[in-house]
């Protein structure tokens, strides 16, 4: 992106994101996801570091939280509540571990606990005594929420100071959370008073938490963990921390983890990522700290983030992106669904560069246009689909899409039947030619990709992810996990076969494309005579007219063939997708130009031997003698190929002459 296209999309990004920063943490209202939001932050982020002269002091990544509001009392928090480095997954943690490793040059263990998504809060006791709360604000300045935070009984209004010898003033930082259980009730309320449901229960924590009646707050039954002691009382790792504040009374998230090393961390991770649904509270991810608090102390912050720790973030379900363009795609009973192909993006765990549009109908309510910036979704096991637009994003360059009239896969009318909201193919026959064609491409003798079967194929095309053989070489493992049978492993296997088929013969390239009347041997014929697929393509009919072995209705077919505007699309989408079509070796050998026939059955060698050994010299095999054949080669009981090829005083090789004429 140059510069000034730089310039124009960090101001839509910024915009975009301030709008749903102010309705998110000023307002309690959310109305896209926080992966949503988060994946338009990073852009910017990525685009701001592509172009740091574009930074702006008033950039949502130079920001820390919100204003606070008017209507409480503000308060100095004695040490500014820093923000997180987000790490997506374990090689970005990795880098951020080296990075400390470089400063400190010197071993550290960690820290891990969920990370909870709920409302941080600053807790002040004085003489054991809880004498003050407040919200975290801008980090600098916030709210002071004391008599709410009071009615949270797992917050303790004296401290069990026990062992400790605590100062007079003592610091501790907790997230105040609200379960899913209390959510789903608070929820179920809401609707019964016809009043708008919450998006999540960090909006009703936070709601609840500035309330200016303590009562309401009492009701919302929300619950507070503790999670850092400010107060320096000699605790030496944040292991320790957790276990102090237990000892004096506070609640503690339960699953946080010692780990001695990174990869105890990454095993930490990825169980936490698939049980975090089993969790009382929700979480998005997971704070990962260097444990030795010296360490920390030593290694400070940058700019508005702590380097000791970061937030590794789990999967987002949600993420944005661009709607580079809308296919259209033909279905088993001649349905055409359109289908947006998306600037790929990592959604829930995987790349997703396609997602089913379903219908014109759809695409009218959405008003998706091509070029728009989207919402898209992927859970579990759902094909991904757009949610939302946003139309602000636009820069007026958006195309509407309409359905085309023609089919385009056999060019028949499109129709739509009163009263449905379907588009369909008028031709019956449209879906199983092209899932034969696809069928045929991916065969042992054409691309030979394994695991790529016929019910897969359909499977595909029905979801709209191929419709022609080029789309093969897009498909992402994204794409294929969510269709029936497909786990993880198999979905990447398949993407590794697509992917080291793209290396291909000249003639199996040719046998692939399904040209009337071209199999195997003539396809080989081809190679041998045209050497390069560009040479290929160039051929008028005279030069295929002139191969051997190839008679007129054979040779106009390949000829109409590659004149075709399809055909054309097909081997420059195929070639920009990154097929690789080797070059074959233009028949040059002692048996250049010669053809053969075989029959009978050979005793040292296996019939294809022999044919192979024949078109690495050169040479070509025909199945039937004809005039133009040059050899017939016997071996033990030969057919009535022997008295065809008599007939016409073909050469007759029997299996030692034929030996010698290889050999020699
Ligand atoms: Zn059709």
């Amino acid at each position: 992106m140059d510069l000034k296209a730089a310039r124009e999309r960090i101001k839509k990004l910024k915009a975009e994101i301030e709008h749903h920063r102010y309705l998110y943490h000023v307002r309690d209202v959310q109305e896209i996801s926080d992966g949503a939001l988060d994946s338009l932050k990073h852009e910017l982020l990525e685009l701001e570091q592509q172009h740091p002269q574009l930074i702006t002091p008033d950039s949502p990544t130079q920001r820390v939280g919100g204003q606070p509001l008017d209507k409480f009392k503000k308060v100095n928090h004695s040490q500014p509540i820093l923000s997180l480095e987000d790490v997506f997954s374990l090689e970005e943690l990795k880098g951020w571990s080296e990075k400390n490793q470089r400063l400190v040059d010197e071993d550290y263990d960690y820290f891990c606990e969920l990370k909870l998504d709920g409302l941080t809060v600053v807790l002040t006791y004085e003489n054991g005594i809880l004498v003050r709360g407040a919200t975290r604000g801008d980090g600098q300045i916030g709210e002071e929420v004391t008599q709410n935070l009071k009615t949270i009984e797992a917050i303790p209004l004296s401290l069990k100071s026990g062992k400790y010898n605590l100062p007079k003033v003592f610091e501790v930082r907790g997230e105040v959370v609200m379960t899913k259980k209390v959510f789903e009730k608070v929820n179920k309320e809401q609707a019964q008073r016809a009043l708008p449901l919450y998006a999540n229960p960090r909006n009703v924590a936070a709601g609840s938490i500035r309330q200016l009646d303590p009562k309401i707050t009492a009701s919302r039954k929300l619950a507070c963990l503790a999670f850092e002691i400010i107060t320096d009382i000699g605790q030496k790792t944040h292991q320790e921390v957790h276990q102090i504040l237990t000892d004096l009374g506070f609640k503690v998230e339960p699953h946080s983890q010692y780990c001695p090393d990174l990869d105890q961390v990454g095993g930490y991770l990825k169980k936490w990522e698939a049980a975090r649904d089993k969790l009382d509270y929700q979480t998005d991810g997971v704070v990962v700290m260097i444990n030795q608090i010296s360490l920390q102390k030593r290694l400070g912050h940058i700019g508005k983030a702590e380097r000791w720790m970061a937030a590794y973030k789990f999967p987002a379900e949600q993420a944005t992106t661009v709607v580079e363009d809308i296919k259209v795609q033909v279905g088993r009973i001649g349905t055409l669904t359109p289908v947006a192909i998306l600037k790929p993006v990592r959604v829930a765990g995987s790349t997703v560069s396609r997602a089913t549009l379903h219908n014109q109908d759809e695409i009218n309510r959405l008003d998706v246009r091509i070029g728009d910036t989207v919402i898209i979704q992927k859970a579990g096991d759902i094909i991904p689909d757009i949610v939302k637009v946003l139309p602000s994003m636009r820069t007026g360059k958006e195309k509407k899409f309409q359905m085309p009239q023609k089919c385009p896969i056999c060019s028949a009318p499109v129709v739509k039947p009163e009263g449905e909201v379907n588009h369909y193919c008028s031709n019956k026959k449209c879906f199983a030619v092209e899932k034969e064609n696809i069928i045929h491409f991916v065969s042992k003798k054409a691309f030979n990709i394994e695991g790529l079967g016929p019910k897969i194929i359909e499977q595909l095309i029905n979801q709209g992810l191929i419709h022609n053989a080029s789309d093969l070489f897009d498909l992402t493992e994204g794409d294929l996990q969510p269709l029936d049978r497909f786990a993880e492993k198999s979905a990447a296997n398949l993407i590794e076969a697509i992917s080291s088929s793209k290396k291909i013969a000249f003639s199996k390239f040719i046998y692939a494309l399904g040209i009337r009347h071209v199999g195997e041997e003539t396809a080989i014929a081809l190679a041998q005579n045209f050497g390069s697929l560009d040479q290929l393509r160039k051929a008028g009919q005279e030069d295929l007219n002139n191969i051997r072995d190839i008679g007129r209705v054979v040779a106009q077919s390949i000829y109409d063939y590659f004149q075709n505007k399809e055909s054309q699309k097909l081997l420059d989408d195929l070639l920009s997708a990154g097929v690789k079509v080797m070059k074959a070796e233009v028949k040059s050998g002692v048996l250049a130009g010669k053809t053969f026939v075989l029959t009978g059955s050979l005793f040292s060698l296996s019939r294809n031997e022999a044919k192979d050994r024949i078109r690495r010299l050169g040479g070509q095999i025909s199945e039937s003698v004809s005039g133009k054949t040059d050899y017939l080669i016997v071996g033990e009981e030969p057919g009535s190929k022997y008295d065809k090829a008599q007939k016409l005083k073909i050469k007759i090789l029997s299996e030692k002459d034929f030996l010698k004429l290889i050999e020699g």
